[in-house]
């Protein structure tokens, strides 16, 4: 099937053509500054990407298509089926993810107007997390906050956790559904889930992606009252201190840098504060892996996944240096060996096994999409 991937921003739409019989992308291309100059909007885009496919696809049509969601809030457990009560319940959700959900809605508005006879899907970057039992989704915050505002944990990267998972457990010759793991996100934005029988039990991002791992400019946990204290004692506004919390913090906040290549050349040159930024990620991360080994009742595998995940030796070695409680050991020939394959980088005599598996949210997308429809067909 001739899946296209589409994940329309406020201001971007990028998209990619996948053939999900041989997972080669046939088209792909990013389209920015939607609202200014010469792209009006949204639907000037969908014009753009419609020469791009035109040229890269020829004969070929799309047979459907898949539009990533940030926001599935407590509806949506699974892909759906787009109409326009669906859009409707997407932009209802904007409260909950008011840069994306918005976006969206316009990019699924345009293209069911423009292509009225593909079938559209999407798929939620929430929706895995929907398994977690109540009393780790549950904030220990008054009762009318999560009843009337929904407070609570939703957890992202869904989809890249999902696909993770699977081939995490294809690769280790497990049953997925009696597989337990931790799966460790790090790439701009990151996030660690706790997998018990193949589904999501716990996540470290919650009510937005803000929570849990020290990210490249996200602060991660904080106490809440630092918040408060410094907004009450006009140190920052609650604008700013937003903007401090997801902007300014994080790698970056500490060192200056969310590059981790530069960060991890520098503090093998002696940089102290490319040092810490380093070992404050790493030592959250181990606290998280540590409390979901407990999660899933010890788990089978610790998988790394995106641009850091795949690529930074060096700070897996970092990460998995400090658990040693767990019988964690890295292999480090295999774990300094660059590779685009699924891996396991552990040691044989590691009492759980390290992975490396590569994400690839596109494919993830246009996977689900293709399950979707033709379990529809057949029904
Ligand atoms: P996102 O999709 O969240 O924007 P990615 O998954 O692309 O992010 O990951 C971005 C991160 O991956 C950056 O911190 C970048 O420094 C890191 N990264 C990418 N390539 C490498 C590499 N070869 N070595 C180390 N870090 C890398």
């Amino acid at each position: 099937m001739l899946v296209l991937v589409i994940n329309s921003g406020s201001s971007s739409l990028k998209f990619q053509a996948i053939d999900t019989a041989s997972g080669d992308v046939l088209s792909k291309g990013l389209i920015e500054q939607i609202g200014e100059g010469p792209i009006a909007d949204h639907g000037a885009a969908i014009v753009i990407m419609e020469d791009q496919l035109h040229k890269d696809l020829g004969e070929r049509e799309v047979q459907a298509v898949g539009h990533r969601v940030v926001h599935g809030g407590e509806r949506f457990s699974q892909p759906v089926r787009i109409d326009y009560e669906i859009v409707r319940a997407i932009e209802r959700l904007s409260p909950l993810a008011p840069l994306h959900n918005p976006a969206h809605a316009l990019g699924m508005r345009e293209l069911m107007e423009r292509w009225p006879d593909t079938p559209q899907v999407a798929v939620f970057d929430t929706s895995f997390h929907r398994t977690l039992p109540e009393y780790a989704w549950r904030y220990a915050l008054p009762d009318y906050l999560y009843k009337e505002h929904g407070v609570r944990r939703y957890g992202f990267h869904g989809t890249s956790h999902d696909y993770v998972t699977g081939i995490a457990a294809e690769l280790l010759g497990h049953d997925r559904n009696q597989f337990n793991a931790v799966i460790a996100h790090l790439g701009n934005g990151a996030s660690v889930t706790a997998v018990k029988n193949g589904r999501s039990v716990d996540t470290s991002m919650g009510y937005t992606p803000l929570e849990g791992l020290v990210m490249g400019t996200r602060s991660g946990d904080v106490d809440p009252s630092i918040i408060t204290q410094l907004i009450v004692r006009g140190i920052c506004s609650a604008e700013e201190m937003d903007s401090i919390l997801n902007k300014q913090s994080g790698l970056k906040g500490l060192s200056g840098s969310n590059d981790m290549r530069s960060l991890v050349e520098r503090a093998a040159e002696g940089d102290d504060a490319a040092e810490l930024a380093l070992s404050v990620a790493a030592y959250r991360l181990q606290k998280y892996v540590g409390a979901y080994h407990v999660a899933v009742g010890g788990a089978q595998a610790l998988v790394f996944t995106a641009g850091i995940g795949e690529n930074s030796w060096q700070f897996r070695e970092r990460v998995c240096s400090g658990l040693g409680a767990l019988g964690v050991k890295l292999d480090m020939p295999t774990n300094v060996t660059r590779s685009s394959e699924p891996r396991v980088i552990s040691a044989l005599d590691s009492a759980i096994p390290v992975l490396v598996v590569p994400t690839n949210e596109e494919e993830a997308i246009a996977g689900l999409v293709k399950e979707l429809l033709n379990g529809n067909a057949e029904a």
